[in-house]
């Protein structure tokens, strides 16, 4: 597994102990990493302070990706408390309800506008942030969670699949921009798991139970496994890896009829 241990991580969509935020903070901590976790408002303020309070070396930040002031504050306190940045994990999405629900067509411009500054502008506005620390150490490494959904038509994924696709070539253009600072951008695209951003997904038990009749698995993924992926490409083990969607679904991407 990679070592961690000199490394200082900052990690954004704990929301709770089912989170893959979460999965991926427990394997980096594991490894050593000390850790800034954040919480969008004070909703999930305390899910997230109990979290962290069973790892060494995390400070809790509030930080809403739609607000740039809140992004300046974290790391404006990343840098006062550690001076430097290895790695971020971006694991922030959100869609209205009504847009998740509703036929695509019906999808509201300011539905499209929300799910697309939660879900992929973020990533960009967190990276600008991160590269002046990272570079100052020789690079690091930006990691973010999709679904295949930015690919193929899912039924009531919808506007998030749209968020999706920005959000996939976003890494691209991110990567391209920052590999000669050192700074590596990919992405993991996990199977489905059934976490509170899933339950917004009317349908959601079919998609997971079609994973485990087709994939080629035959079975969902945990987060833990996803958490395990992540570690490759937040750590040394990925060095030369960048602008990558990686699959982390039982292998469900491949397969056709
Ligand atoms: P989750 O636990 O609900 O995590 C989503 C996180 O996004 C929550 O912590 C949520 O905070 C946060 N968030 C929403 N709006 C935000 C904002 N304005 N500012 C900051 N944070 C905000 O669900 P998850 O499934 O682990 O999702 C993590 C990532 O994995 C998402 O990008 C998701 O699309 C992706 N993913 C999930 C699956 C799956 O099947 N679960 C599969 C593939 C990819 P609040 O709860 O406070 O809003």
């Amino acid at each position: 597994m990679a070592d961690l241990s000199s490394h200082v991580g900052l990690i954004v969509g704990v929301a709770n102990k089912r989170s893959i935020a979460w999965a991926i903070a427990q394997a980096a901590a594991a490894q050593g990493a000390s850790l800034v976790l954040t919480h969008q408002g004070e909703r999930l303020e305390e899910n997230v302070r109990e979290l962290s309070a069973t790892l060494p070396k995390v400070i809790v930040a509030p930080c809403d990706v739609t607000s740039d002031e809140q992004m300046d504050a974290v790391f404006a306190e990343i840098e006062r408390a550690h001076g430097r940045l290895d790695f971020v994990v971006h694991g922030a999405a959100f869609a209205q309800r009504e847009d998740l629900a509703a036929p695509f067509t019906q999808t509201s411009r300011e539905g499209f506008r929300v799910a697309l500054d939660v879900s992929a502008y973020s990533l960009i506005a967190l990276a600008r942030r991160a590269a002046p620390l990272m570079e100052r150490n020789g690079g690091g490494s930006i990691l973010t969670l999709t679904y295949l959904g930015s690919e193929r038509v899912f039924t009531n994924y919808n506007v998030m699949g749209v968020a999706k696709a920005a959000l996939e070539a976003s890494v691209r253009y991110l990567a391209s921009d920052l590999g000669p600072k050192g700074i590596r951008v990919n992405a993991i695209s996990a199977g489905p798991i059934k976490t509170l951003a899933a339950a917004g997904i009317s349908g959601f038990s079919g998609i997971l139970q079609t994973y485990r009749d087709r994939a080629p698995l035959r079975r969902t993924v945990e987060t833990a496994e996803v958490a395990d992926a992540a570690m490759f490409l937040l750590g040394p083990a990925g060095r030369a890896v960048t602008a990558e969607v990686l699959m982390v679904d039982g292998g469900f991407h491949a397969m056709g009829i």
